[in-house]
């Protein structure tokens, strides 16, 4: 069948990362154009693990937009879901590489295309086609306190004030939550990322009852340490925690902790699965490589979602997918094909 398997949703940018780390945007002496925005890095991770994707998003109508829409494309990923604005400029983010490897963004959000997708762009069709849909959702809430304040007048926008300080909630808020519809009453299983950006104070209350609002909504949901520890309040990495975050719902949720591996958590059985020691050299893309391989696999196999030795199987795979992820600089050229994540487990 030449139907996706997957479709991702959401914002694709390209960051622009300085060629030194410790110090400001200023005194950097020049910048790698590095494309990524996560539900992008995913479908990319998809493709190249051999399965078929799809992303829906919007870009701008300009140079950085076509670039993107032409990497998707090379990366073998379905373009059908692309419109590009004829107003609105491709999301940019200038990246400060603090001295600690610490990483701090800049968004040219002014509003940019990929924010102002609405529920009557969607390709429903895309949506409904796919074999075994599922959408890989990510940030819903952007906090900033430099935001233009005509930004706040679009069509869709949530604004909260916390003094000089607004926290937005994403305007294509109701097309993330049209396609999620969407793609429910398909029988798609929904996949939830919050991929939260630091530092979304002093609004965090706010920030945190919007990503807590798709628990109910998603099959699936991965967060990182640092977002357990946010949604939680705990700075406890153990069962406690983690299942602050369990509902129902649920089939699967999943906690990444960088080199110390992965946590699952079922209806039926929980536990870990250790990280692969490899060389890192930059970490950005990581959990979209793993999220990427786990859908992949329960795709094939949907039973995964059942049975804990396939499971643990299949988050060993995803691990390593993350690791060699880790390997080289930037996230879409560090994606690996399944041979090299096999030739990785297999030592
Ligand atoms: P996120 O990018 O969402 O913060 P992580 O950094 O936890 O997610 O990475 C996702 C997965 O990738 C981890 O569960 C782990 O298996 C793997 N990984 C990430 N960083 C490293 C690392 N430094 N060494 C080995 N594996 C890593």
């Amino acid at each position: 069948s030449d139907k996706s398997l997957i479709v991702s949703f959401g914002e694709m940018l390209i960051d622009f990362v300085p060629t030194v780390s410790g110090v400001s945007l200023a005194e950097a002496p020049g910048f790698l154009k590095a494309p990524g925005g996560a539900p992008a890095n995913v479908a990319i991770a998809v493709s190249r693990l051999g399965s078929k994707a799809s992303f829906i998003g919007k870009l701008g109508d300009d140079e950085f937009g076509h670039m993107l829409a032409d990497i998707l494309k090379q990366n073998g990923v379905s373009g059908d879901g692309i419109l590009f604005d004829q107003g609105a400029r491709t999301a940019l983010a200038f990246v400060t590489l603090r001295a600690d490897g610490e990483r701090e963004f800049m968004f040219y959000r002014n509003p940019s295309a990929d924010m102002l997708l609405t529920p009557e762009e969607l390709n429903l069709d895309l949506i409904r086609s796919v074999r075994s849909c599922m959408i890989c959702l990510c940030s819903l809430a952007y906090g900033s306190n430099d935001w233009p304040t005509y930004l706040t007048t679009l069509h869709d926008a949530k604004v909260f004030h916390y003094g000089s300080i607004s926290l937005i909630v994403e305007p294509c808020r109701s097309a993330h939550l049209k396609a999620m519809e969407v793609a429910k009453e398909s029988g798609a299983l929904l996949s939830y990322d919050p991929n939260l950006r630091l530092p979304l104070w002093p609004s965090a209350d706010e920030a945190r009852k919007q990503i807590l609002s798709i628990w109910d909504k998603a099959d699936i949901i991965k967060v990182s340490d640092v977002e357990l520890e946010f949604l939680t309040g705990s700075n406890k990495i153990d069962d406690e925690t983690a299942m602050k975050l369990w509902r129902p719902n649920l089939t699967l949720l999943l906690i990444t902790l960088g080199e110390k591996g992965s946590m699952y958590y079922t209806k039926y059985f929980h536990g870990s699965v250790d990280a692969f020691h490899v060389n890192t050299v930059d970490t950005t893309g990581a959990g979209d490589s793993f999220v990427g391989a786990l859908l992949c696999k329960i795709v094939e196999d949907p039973t995964i979602l059942e049975n804990e030795s396939k499971l643990r199987e299949v988050l060993k795979f995803a691990n390593a997918c993350g690791a060699i992820t880790t390997t080289k600089k930037g996230a879409i050229p560090a994606l690996p094909t399944e041979a090299e994540v096999l030739a990785l487990i297999n030592g």
